[in-house]
């Protein structure tokens, strides 16, 4: 495997066990809990300038910092996106700045991307053939692109409400797509029948990999740069499996032990009543979720009833000072509206969850006038132009 110098290998979050790279493809061998990779900061000699004097033109240009070089990457220059001022948002918010992290100018239009960039390249190095998830919808999409890329068959499991243009473009580039009837829960259940029965195949699923989260960690470095290096006061996260958050709070703790920054931005979990397990969690003082009964959102990317990782997002609220919000399926969408009116900027409808919960964490006074917010807008509005659209529909219009 050809790793980058300061990543030592993968470290067990829960019973603290080393997994050299070369082993680690899923979850610890001792224990099942999550493996995160792990550096030797001492050796990674940054400052400032090493990334001004860089092109803003992928996520790899923060290599020293990633387990793989930007030369070995399974890569589209995925990542440096655009993170654009909204007055008119911050206006209504009653807040200094607000700022849109735009992931909907991804290869295949989400934050996915990264991740699927990240988890891909490991298969790669594995010299693994297949690769496999169950996912909501744009991971699928996002992991078939990059398994072309690579030259590697993936098996994408979806549930039969995944959006359309997921499931058409998992088959454009010629995945092997499983539509499974039901929801998430349904799919991931297909998923671990199918890896029972052929092992060989690399998991590339959410807190299986332990490399998605590394990929997405890069939108926090990013974020601050763009910034010219403040940190944001709230960062607002649409949140499913919570794979952005823990990954960009990691981020955050990275930039500031290299001294690259003083502090870290407070995060904030937005979800969506119909499925709020982290919202829960945070409102009654626990370190792990409850499993959500009964799911029921139209915001497909963040009904995840059962979020693995929760104890690491939980964490990661807190050590940041952040929070968690929850609004309807209706708020969400009249957000998306909104945002496409006053900004002209094309939210995604699971994304719009940062936006309508911005509202109400302003509402209810987390947000301070002279705060910093950055929205993260994790998909293309056009991903989901048939749910915007019936929005309206509606309303009459
Ligand atoms: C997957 C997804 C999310 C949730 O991501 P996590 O990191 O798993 O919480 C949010 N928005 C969109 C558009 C997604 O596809
Ligand atoms: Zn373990």
């Amino acid at each position: 495997m050809d790793t980058t110098a300061a990543f030592l290998g993968l470290t067990c979050v829960d019973c603290g066990s080393f997994v050299e790279p070369t082993d680690g493809h899923g979850r610890c061998p001792d224990c099942e809990g999550i493996l995160d990779p792990t550096y030797d900061y001492d050796a990674i000699d940054v400052d400032r300038e090493t990334f001004e004097d860089r092109p803003f033109d992928s996520m790899w240009r923060y290599e020293e910092l990633l387990p793989f070089s930007r030369e070995t990457a399974v890569s589209m220059d995925e990542g440096a996106t655009a993170l654009v001022e909204c007055p008119a948002l911050a206006e209504e918010l009653g807040v200094g700045r607000v700022l849109l992290k735009d992931e909907g100018r991804n290869p295949t239009g989400t934050f996915k991307d990264r991740g699927q960039s990240a988890a891909v390249t490991a298969a790669s190095q594995a010299d693994a053939a297949d690769l496999a998830l169950a996912s909501a919808g744009n991971a699928g999409q996002a992991a078939s692109a990059y398994a072309a890329r690579a030259g590697i068959d993936a098996h994408v499991f979806l549930p039969s409400r995944a959006g359309f243009t997921t499931k058409a473009m998992v088959n454009v580039h010629d995945g092997d797509l499983t539509v499974v009837e039901g929801r998430i829960g349904d799919a991931g259940a297909a998923f671990s029948d199918a890896m029972a029965e052929h092992p060989d195949w690399y998991p590339v699923q959410t807190f299986v990999t332990p490399y998605r989260h590394e990929g997405k960690k890069t939108m926090l470095y990013e974020t601050v740069e763009q910034l010219g290096w403040d940190v944001p006061d709230a960062v607002v996260y649409p949140t499913g499996g919570g794979v952005g958050l823990v990954g960009m709070h990691k981020a955050a703790c990275e930039f500031r032990d290299l001294g690259l920054i003083d502090d870290v931005p407070a995060m904030y979990a937005a979800q969506s009543t119909g499925c709020a397990p982290i919202v829960e969690a945070v409102e009654q003082g626990r370190d792990v979720h409850e499993a959500w009964e009964t799911p029921d959102t139209i915001c497909g990317g963040i009904e995840i009833p059962d979020p693995g990782a929760s104890p690491l997002i939980l964490d990661a609220i807190e050590e940041s000072g952040g929070g968690a919000v929850a609004t309807t399926d209706d708020e969400i969408l009249d957000a998306a509206i909104a945002v496409a009116v006053n900004e002209g900027l094309e939210m995604g409808a699971t994304c719009a969850a940062a936006a309508s919960g911005a509202w109400k964490l302003a509402e209810r006074g987390d947000l301070g006038e002279d705060d910093t917010v950055v929205l993260l807008n994790t998909g293309a509005g056009n991903k989901d132009d048939d749910v915007l659209r019936s929005h309206l529909m509606g309303q009459g219009i």
